[in-house]
């Protein structure tokens, strides 16, 4: 079945006479003993509901989270036990900075090194992993954040293999939609369901999605027993936002590479980072491949002054000055507030659903006023 049709008809009850069309908030914490719901800390029809139409969308097997940081904490801290000992992390340039803390905060405690790979280039990315003496898990993704680079899966994958690493894909800002990191033989794909799976800021959640069934039941031990597991409420919110995920990411992309034009005329093509400005550039090949849409999220730059920057944000009437994406309402960041080590006039912006024209009036006015 095509993505558009999985969201809608994936994670639903059995089709039978009487019966509802959605999974109801079950709204309580336990059950009559004998059947086979035990207790919610285990899972419920709702959270089953999500993770089945994510294992469509993915093509494996999916566990919910509380958040997407509790999906990444779970896979790390599970595999490192199921190592048996402290292991050695490749981490991709540009990785969210909360997982990157995560690994920071597990150091001596599960996690034994890590390194970061450089993601200048599909080049620099592959001979800084072959390049690694010793990894047991390599994160990867792509694109990455703020910058957009993009890194080809399916070869990293390879390399990572090749000295028996787990390849970890958060594929939060490609979405389903584009990318399908297990497609690439990636092992675990994690999202942020508070992103675009959820769509409008209005609920945090987290997946993380198996090709092994042996690792699923040991990451599912961590999540009872850690009691990571995504509310029912949640749960009900993010399969309903999954629903129009196709339709909203398909909408979004469009809005994204008009407004790249826009930015382009002000700014120059060179200010902006997209992947679909990366398409026919040496070293890409992979990418139609890899993503078959280029996604919504963007950014571009304004130098080195911040307060141009933020002043820029502040005058934007419709786009929302927020640290957030996958919206349907689009959303900027002056990224050098979250990271370290980022251009001070660099602007992250999650492309929404707002009718094109009044999305491009609005940062158009923006610019003329820089
Ligand atoms: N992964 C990516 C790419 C993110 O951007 C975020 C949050 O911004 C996370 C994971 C963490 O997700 P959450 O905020 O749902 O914990």
């Amino acid at each position: 079945m095509e993505k558009s049709t999985i969201v809608i008809h994936g994670g639903r009850p059995k089709r039978v006479t009487g019966a509802p069309l959605n999974y109801p908030i079950g709204a309580t914490s336990t059950f009559v003993a004998g059947g086979s719901a035990i207790y919610s800390r285990f899972g419920t029809d709702v959270t089953r509901g999500l993770e089945d139409v994510v294992s469509d969308l993915e093509g494996g097997e999916t566990l919910s989270f509380a958040s997407g940081l509790a999906g990444v904490k779970a896979v790390i801290d599970t595999y490192a036990r199921v190592m048996g000992r402290g292991i050695d992390v490749a981490i991709v340039e540009g990785a969210y900075n909360g997982t990157r803390m995560q690994l920071n905060s597990a150091k001596g405690i599960g996690v034994r090194s890590i390194t970061t790979i450089p993601a200048d280039s599909p080049g620099a990315f592959c001979s800084g992993l072959r390049s690694l003496e010793g990894v047991d898990l390599v994160w990867l993704e792509t694109p990455t954040n703020p910058l957009m680079a993009v890194l080809p899966i399916a070869e990293a994958v390879v390399i990572a293999k090749g000295k028996g690493a787990l390849v970890v894909v958060d594929n939060t800002f490609a979405t389903p939609i584009a990318t399908n990191p297990i497609e690439f033989g990636a092992d675990v794909v994690i999202h942020s369901a508070t992103k675009y799976f959820g769509g409008h800021s209005d609920v945090l959640g987290g997946t993380a999605s198996f090709s092994d069934p042996a690792l699923v039941k040991e990451v599912d031990l961590y999540r009872r027993l850690n009691g990571s597991i995504l509310g029912d409420f949640e749960a009900f919110l993010i399969l309903r936002g999954i629903r129009t995920l196709s339709l909203r990411v398909r909408a979004a992309c469009e809005n994204a590479s008009s407004l790249i034009g826009l930015l382009g005329e002000y700014l120059g093509s060179e200010s902006v980072h997209h992947p679909s400005l990366l398409v026919g550039a040496s070293g890409y090949e992979f990418l139609p491949r890899q993503m078959l849409l280029y996604g919504s999220m963007l950014s571009f730059d304004l130098g080195p002054n911040p307060f141009v920057a933020e002043r820029f944000c502040e005058r934007l009437r419709l786009a929302i000055n927020s640290t957030s994406l996958g919206a349907v309402e689009t959303q900027v960041e002056r990224r050098e507030k979250q990271e370290v080590g980022i251009s001070p006039g660099l602007i992250r912006v999650s492309v929404g659903i707002e009718a094109q024209r009044d999305l491009l009036d609005d940062f158009r006015q923006a610019l003329d006023l820089l």
